[in-house]
């Protein structure tokens, strides 16, 4: 018959490749090819994961197979309540090669370097061939990227972004950038002063269906998974994806440049768009994102700083990290460049520290798996820098902690801009800053025991001890870097005995956190 004589295909898809368009299904046959998705013990228990960022990942799988079996495809599906089920995906693509005996075996390219090697070899111990595809989900293709980033010295963010406008003519006019500066960052650092931020309308919410309901209760039992959310109301199939893309550019997108560094206690969300998790799933195209906001922009309906602010993380940064990822694998993640050594503290884990601005961003994580960029960056991932926390065990807490990770995204994130293990391959300087920076972007030193101007003494904020002591430490590495130059000599000012004091003052704080009782 004519469905003898086609290529028989086995179509794998992870949890991160959501896509219904994507290459992989586009030209499948649902006559002859057969769809196969694993939730695996060994992805779940990878790391000791947040709860709300499993049951994101398995029920928009789960909803993935509904609209897959309804195009007509038989879905090889293994649920994680399958006590017979394979525990890793080498074992389970293994199971299903030997059932379906496909001619060909075909997935776009895993989100993770070393899925890539493990798929690679079972396929081969299996005898069949495996075709890994580019994800088009990207606006960078890997050929894009490396046209780029060929023969240049360094890779910096801000060319990459602007070849990237160039390339897809957004915000480009005649060749020149729409508003004539291609970058609006200065106007986008405004804090909410003393009367706090103007009312934020709430995200759109998409409560749990039945689907999320019964992996709520699959993983209910768990005890290796952590937080305790109160919700779990983020999108979980393309239709909802969109929708938060137009709420969002309809009733957050105009104020969110301005204060998108801003933070402030029991507002997790501000004016934030909440897709990452979304676009990383593949629910999303970030085409749709983009394109709304410039849209948005021309109606008149949104102000370019906040239009190019967001632009630029879509286009710009997150394309940016996935070809800084896929050059620099294998060996980024273990990448220390500082020597940071120290185990992550148990706060991380635990919200428990009398800073509150740790603690306040640790509880919100363990409530919702979210937080904001400023939130990572300048508070959890500064302190870990400034602590001296190993890197890798950074990373893994992200990768566990929050909803939206995924590896080729987290690692340059954490790894690179975060701690600066990487040397300065994706943050041109280590983001080091005192408790005033908290202090002027937030209300949180408001009601926190310590002062954010005091380096040494009882009140000493750890931020602020830390920050003079990590460059005291690295004064050698750091005068290397121009960009250092100011707070050098700022360090350079303070006499030889203010300075013994803070080195002891350090040691006394990162004590106290090994040992949790700060
Ligand atoms: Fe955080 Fe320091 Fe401010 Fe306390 S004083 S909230 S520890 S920055």
């Amino acid at each position: 018959t004519v469905a003898e004589s086609k290529t028989r295909r086995l179509i794998l898809v992870l949890g991160d490749q959501l896509d219904r368009n994507s290459p992989a299904l586009r030209g499948a046959d649902p006559e002859i090819d057969v769809v196969a998705l694993a939730e695996v013990r060994a992805e779940v228990n990878r790391f000791p994961n947040h709860r709300n960022r499993v049951a994101v990942f398995l029920s928009a799988m789960r909803h993935f197979r509904s609209d897959v079996e309804a195009a007509g495809f038989e879905v090889e599906y293994q649920l994680l309540r399958d006590a017979n089920g394979a525990s890793t995906l080498p074992k389970f693509l293994e199971r299903v090669v030997k059932s379906h005996q496909p001619d060909e075996l075909v997935m776009c390219r895993p989100g993770r370097h070393d899925l890539v090697g493990q798929l690679r070899a079972t396929a081969k111990e299996c005898g069949v061939s495996m075709k890994i595809l580019e994800d088009s989900a990207f606006l960078a293709s890997d050929d894009l990227f490396a046209d780029w980033a060929d023969g240049r010295k360094s890779l910096v963010m801000e060319h990459f972004y602007r070849f990237m406008r160039r390339h897809h003519g957004y915000l480009v006019r005649d060749s020149k950038p729409e508003g004539g500066q291609w970058n609006f960052d200065k106007e986008n650092r405004k804090s909410f002063g003393k009367k706090g931020p103007p009312p934020v309308p709430s995200p759109m919410s998409f409560p749990p269906d039945e689907i999320t309901m019964g992996v709520l209760e699959d993983i209910r039992e768990d005890s290796n998974l952590v937080g305790s959310p109160d919700s779990l109301d983020l999108p979980v199939t393309p239709k909802q994806a969109q929708k938060a893309v137009d709420d969002f550019v309809e009733n957050r997108l105009p104020t969110f440049g301005t204060y998108q560094d801003a933070m402030w206690t029991d507002e997790a969300y501000l004016f934030h768009s909440r897709i990452a998790t979304a676009l990383n799933l593949k629910l999303l195209d970030p085409r749709y994102a983009i394109e709304r906001a410039i849209e948005a922009y021309e109606a008149g309906a949104s102000p370019l700083n906040s239009v190019e602010g967001f632009v630029r993380q879509v286009l710009g940064w997150r394309e940016f990290v996935r070809g800084v990822y896929w050059r620099e694998m294998p060996g980024y993640l273990d990448r220390n460049e500082l020597g940071a050594n120290r185990p992550l503290p148990k706060v991380y884990w635990s919200g428990e520290t009398e800073m509150a601005c740790m603690a306040e961003v640790i509880a919100q994580l363990l409530r919702s798996g979210y937080a904001h960029h400023i939130q990572r960056l300048m508070v959890t991932g500064l302190f870990a820098l400034l602590y001296g926390a190993n890197p890798r065990s950074v990373h893994d807490w992200y990768m566990a902690m929050f909803v939206d990770s995924v590896e080729w995204v987290t690692a340059p994130n954490t790894i690179g801009m975060s701690q600066h293990a990487d040397g300065g391959i994706v943050g041109t300087k280590p983001y080091v800053a005192t408790g005033n920076y908290i202090q002027r972007m937030s209300n949180y030193c408001s009601g926190c025991r310590f002062n954010p101007k005091k380096r040494t003494g009882k009140n000493a904020c750890p931020f602020t001890t830390l920050y003079w002591d990590f460059l005291d430490r690295h004064r050698d590495f750091l005068s290397n870097n121009r960009r250092m130059g100011l707070q050098l000599r700022n360090l350079d000012r303070i006499d030889a005995g203010e300075r013994k004091e803070i080195r002891r003052s350090a040691e006394r704080v990162k004590k106290k956190f090994e040992h949790g009782d700060l």
